[in-house]
């Protein structure tokens, strides 16, 4: 059974020992940083810098918090993500989300370099086959894996197994992979379909691509195979499903499992500390043009050597949290019992992942919850 500590998001009275961020210090000192990090490891703070429009993110005072824990227990922190939009443009905008060195006390980097390029190639599974995992997450001794636990339009639910699969793999990389994280989305190649019915020449699609890789020529939707890294950021915006990529939901999750296990490998054992922010759990991914409110309460702050537990506890309280009004959720008239995260994206099945991680042995499932609600 995983042991997974709770820092409850509730803070009852004015007492300063109750409040969230007290509570924080108090799960890193249960967690013992020092088990992990040993003197001089470089050591990957892997968070999720957002987007433009996308500014829920992990608070930039937790980070600080991790930093200085880190170099307290004498590991040598930096702060990364890997590119998802141009580099330079994404290093701008993690500074304007509140990651620069003076806030979160330690370098703010591209993991996969400031092109996305730097990575190296490992071995998967029988799904993507291989990937290639950003160069500075490959070659740090420890990581610690900040996670902004949300819904995701193709994974349903989106916490550490996903910020280890998807953020820690370059986009292309220059061993001549055009297509590294692509993988995921789409084995074998393009599998992106453009229905012309449907389509309202909206434009969305061609605003949200990174790469700018697509146009309209006389009304036609094109496509640079060469230059599109196959984010499918463009059809999870499509607002009339006129563009869709045709992956198999099921094997997106398995790949998802085998991209998280690749990187977990990369580490000695017993070198990943993960902390997951089930807090302003917004529908859909940080990497997004834009950002709906919450739809369902803050539950809290979760830590654990095990990312299955953890992952499994953190998807269990979203799931039994009231689904909050003026959100989709309220929408889709999601009521109390049912997963707000399986009503909103339905049919993704999110729990696979995480059972084919515990089918990897690499944690379990059963979990027992240590609850926080002061610190010391
Ligand atoms: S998948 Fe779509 S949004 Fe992403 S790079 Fe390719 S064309 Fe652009
Ligand atoms: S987002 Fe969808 S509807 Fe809008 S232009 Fe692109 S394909 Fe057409």
């Amino acid at each position: 059974m995983s042991v997974v500590y709770y820092a409850t998001a509730r803070s009852r009275t004015f007492d300063q020992g109750y409040s969230i961020p007290a509570k924080f210090d108090e799960l890193l000192r249960r967690v013992n940083l020092k088990k992990f990090i040993s003197p001089r490891d470089a050591v990957a703070v892997k968070m999720h810098f957002g987007s433009y429009g996308a500014f829920r993110v992990v608070r930039p005072r937790f980070v600080r918090t991790v930093v200085d824990a880190i170099r307290g227990a004498g590991g040598q922190p930096f702060v990364c993500d890997t590119v998802r939009i141009p580099g330079l443009q994404y290093l701008e905008l993690a500074t304007r989300s509140g990651y620069t060195y003076g806030a979160v006390g330690a370098p703010v980097v591209m993991a996969d370099g400031l092109f996305g390029f730097d990575g190296v190639k490992v071995k998967t599974g029988p799904v993507i086959g291989d990937i290639s995992i950003a160069s500075g997450i490959y070659d740090a001794q420890a990581m610690v894996v900040l996670s902004h636990c949300k819904g995701h339009i193709e994974s349903g639910y989106a916490g550490a197994i996903k910020n280890l699969a998807m953020g820690c793999v370059c986009a292309s990389s220059r061993t001549g992979e055009r297509r590294s994280r692509g993988k995921l989305h789409a084995r074998g190649g393009s599998q992106l379909v453009w229905d012309s019915d449907l389509c309202n020449l909206c434009g969305q699609c061609v605003a949200v691509c990174p790469t700018g890789s697509l146009h309209f020529e006389k009304g036609k939707w094109t496509r640079d195979e060469e230059s599109c890294f196959q984010c499918n950021r463009c059809a999870r915006v499509c607002p009339t499903g006129a563009l869709r990529d045709t992956m198999e939901v099921r094997e997106f999750q398995l790949g998802l499992a085998e991209a998280a296990k690749a990187v977990i490998k990369t580490f000695k054992p017993g070198k990943i500390l993960y902390i997951n922010f089930v807090m302003e759990a917004a529908p859909e991914c940080d990497c997004m043009p834009s950002q709906d409110t919450p739809v369902v309460q803050d539950q809290g702050i979760l830590m654990s050597d095990d990312i299955v537990g953890i992952e499994q506890a953190s998807y269990d309280l979203i799931g039994k949290a009231k689904p909050l009004p003026q959100s989709v959720a309220e929408d889709m008239h999601v009521k109390a019992g049912e997963h707000v995260l399986e009503m909103i994206n339905p049919g993704k099945d999110a729990p696979s992942a995480i059972k084919k991680m515990a089918q990897y042995r690499l944690g379990s499932r059963k979990y027992r919850l240590v609850t926080v609600e002061k610190k010391g």
